[in-house]
């Protein structure tokens, strides 16, 4: 899939834009204050892939707590601040990462100047981030966001990442298009505030999928109503659908009918536990079919396959390994797999 040509910019010990890989990006939840429950999170997520987090800093408490928290947290961390600039000043002393901004509620020049000049000397990344919810009345995304642009490069500053959510997919996707033909900094993406998670994964896998599919991101979040882990596992499937990422082995599986012979249900329970998200096997794509009717080409297609029958048969790399009853089918499908 054709990206969009962006300039890198460097966040902790990670590198985005350019041609590095779609970064999944993911925020805690917990009070920034509480300090312990907020590592625990972080950890929660850095365990299922996530690869930024970020926390929310609302006061200069929360921006001193972060300092202890950097101590501990092992992947790069970005301080979310909104209407207080020294709030982003604390936040650089802390030692975050990265800073996201709001144009819609930090936009005046000599604030963001000066958060620019300490950003700067700390070498620290600006998100510019505005949010449909927080653009100011008479602006648009895009101008909003261009604003706030201008005031830091008079600054000399360049270490930018954009990002522009409505949560109208139609806005949001049309604002991508347009900014992307007048800057070249790094997009984060996202349907902001999408909602609950299985509405809300919907919405997001459609818009970011369209965001992907025209080369816009370099990061990404999913924003559910739910733990951050799960914006981490949607923002992986979504990669991986995509096969922009990869993330272990996909599986393919029918939605069963009629026609199943086999519990389908519980079978691709099973294997899709045990191999989700191990990028460490060789298999690409595991296909586990209920019948003959569509069954053998897709296991054929697969890197393994598993078809449903009087007895089961089970395919590697597009050859019948076995004939077997329902009963062994999962243990010999894993097998294979796991060899
Ligand atoms: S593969 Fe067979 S069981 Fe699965 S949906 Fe198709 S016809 Fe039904």
């Amino acid at each position: 899939m054709k990206r969009r040509k962006t300039r890198e910019v460097r966040i902790g010990n990670l590198t985005i834009g350019g041609k590095n890989p779609i970064a999944i990006q993911s925020m805690t939840k917990t009070k920034t204050e509480d300090i312990e429950a907020t590592l625990f999170q972080i950890k929660e997520l850095e365990e299922s892939g996530c690869e930024l987090v970020r926390l929310a800093l609302p006061t200069l408490s929360s921006a001193k707590a972060l300092y202890k928290i950097k101590e501990k947290a092992k992947i790069p961390l970005i301080a979310d601040v909104h209407f207080n600039y020294k709030i982003a000043l604390h936040a650089i002393d802390s030692g975050c990462d990265k800073l996201r901004l709001n144009p819609g509620n930090i936009a005046e020049k000599d604030k963001v100047v000066e958060i620019a000049r300490k950003a700067r000397q700390y070498k620290i990344p600006i998100r510019v981030g505005a949010n449909s919810g927080s653009v100011k009345d008479g602006e648009t995304l895009v101008s909003s966001c261009l604003k706030e642009i201008k005031l830091l490069e008079e600054e000399g500053f360049f270490d930018i990442v954009v990002s522009i959510k409505g949560t109208e997919l139609e806005e949001t996707i049309a604002s991508h298009t347009q900014m992307a033909e007048l800057i070249d900094y790094p997009f984060h993406i996202g349907i902001t505030e999408a909602g609950p998670m299985f509405s809300g994964s919907i919405k997001s896998a459609i818009g970011c999928g369209i965001l992907l599919c025209e080369g816009f991101g370099d990061t990404i979040r999913v924003s559910l109503t739910a733990h951050p882990v799960e914006e981490v596992r949607v923002a992986k499937e979504i990669l991986a659908s995509l096969s922009l990422r990869h993330f272990g082995p996909e599986i393919i599986s029918c939605p069963t009918c009629g026609r199943c012979k086999i519990d389908l249900f519980s079978i691709v329970n099973e294997v899709e536990e045990r191999i989700t998200g191990r990028t460490s096997l060789l298999a690409k794509k595991v296909a586990i079919m209920g019948c003959e009717v569509n069954g053998p080409k897709e296991a054929k297609r697969a890197d393994f396959g598993l078809v449903g029958g009087l007895r089961c048969m089970v395919f590697r790399n597009g050859e019948i390994v076995g004939r077997i009853a329902e009963e062994d089918a999962t243990k010999a499908l894993l097998a294979e797999i796991l060899k």
